[in-house]
């Protein structure tokens, strides 16, 4: 068994499918659930470093989960294998020792690793995704997910309870599965950031044109509700997403204003400085007069992650997950906008994301 690297994004091995016949997807996450650590460590030492789950593993996969039409896959988040050259030639070992020995009992499993925090990282639904490529009929009715991140105290996570929702499969957890437990019962959160009712838009006058910079973190709904104003209220949006130089964001602006266009900035702009460079270099070389507004997302980091995720989601992989520490850049030189700095009016925003498109909804609702 070779783990074949797929353009960095995720490794996997998958054996050949029978195109012809119609397959139960038996799923394991691996770490915690068909192995453990021998040392009780939360990571493994080394290769030698892993037991499996219980006994009854290799029985229990071969009585109930190795006939002709089931497909066993593992399904495993190794953050960052590739970049650590021990961690991965360790991981390599490892999973060739662990596959050699479900060989010897003629149980043969497939196997995809994501590597990164993206698309292909539990609980979003990138590995589930390669599976459905390549397997085209499923028996999903009688598929499972079985892995140990299910919210229970004690529990590192609820990644795998998560896949398990999202890519709508019944889900169990090891003990259940290698040890005949009752399931117990899991209960996904409470989600109070996403119970919401749309507040009204802020109202801009539209006696002159206006200047109006939408500013927040990254993937806090700057362009949804950027799109929400242009439509009551019109202006041109410029997107620094998409303009990446704010040079060329402040000419561009400057060119319509002077046509009699009112302008929408969409960028992060925690600085004030930064805000005020921009106003006022727009202002020298406009003829034409326009009041200056700045809308101030303040998205909740709840619902900050959920977009961000969201966004990985659903373009698949597209648009990549804003990392970490570019929350805390923009936190670290933020500076709340005033009046002072020269804007006219200053609103504050929160927003309430909704779409009418119903498979955006149901992403947007998954469990991340
Ligand atoms: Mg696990």
């Amino acid at each position: 068994m070779e783990l074949i690297n797929k353009d960095n994004d995720y490794l996997y091995y998958i054996k050949e499918i029978d195109n012809e016949k119609k397959y139960k997807l038996i799923l394991f996450d691996l770490d915690g659930t068909l192995i453990k650590t021998k040392s009780k460590k939360k990571y493994p030492e080394d290769e030698n470093d892993w037991e499996f789950f219980n006994d009854n593993v290799i029985n229990i996969i071969k009585e109930r989960y190795n006939t002709d039409n089931h497909l066993l896959f593992v399904l495993s988040n190794q953050y960052h294998l590739l970049k650590k050259e021990k961690k991965y030639n360790d991981f390599v070992k490892k999973i060739k020792n662990i596959d050699s020995i479900f060989r010897g009992e003629n149980i043969f499993f497939n196997y995809i690793i994501a590597v990164e925090d993206d698309f292909y990282r539990k609980p979003l639904t990138g590995m589930f995704k390669v599976i459905l490529d390549k397997v085209k009929k499923r028996d999903l009715k009688n598929s499972f997910f079985c892995g140990d991140a299910a919210g229970r105290s004690g529990d590192h996570a609820a990644s795998d309870m998560y896949l398990a929702h999202n890519i709508n499969l019944p889900f169990f957890v090891p003990e259940h599965i290698f040890n005949n437990e009752p399931m117990p019962v899991l209960n996904l959160p409470e989600r109070p950031f996403l119970q919401c009712s749309p507040a009204p838009l802020p109202q801009l006058k539209m006696d002159k044109l206006f200047l109006l910079i939408i500013m927040g973190p990254p993937a806090s709904g700057k362009s949804y509700l950027s799109k929400l104003m242009n439509e009551k209220y019109g202006g041109v949006i410029l997107e620094s997403d998409k303009i990446k130089s704010k040079e060329k964001i402040i000419e561009k602006a400057i060119v319509k204003l002077n046509n009699f266009n009112s302008v929408i900035i969409d960028a992060t702009l925690p600085k004030k400085e930064d805000r005020e460079n921009i106003k006022q270099t727009i202002r020298q070389k406009v003829q034409n007069e326009f009041r200056t507004y700045c809308i101030e997302m303040t998205t909740s980091r709840d619902l900050i992650n959920q977009l961000n995720n969201f966004r990985c989601e659903y373009s698949e992989n597209k648009i990549k997950k804003i990392p970490e520490i570019a929350y805390r850049v923009y936190y670290k030189y933020y500076q709340k906008p005033t009046v002072n700095e020269g804007f006219q009016y200053i609103f504050e925003y929160n927003p309430c994301i909704q779409f009418s498109n119903k498979i955006m909804q149901k992403v947007f609702n998954f469990y991340y």
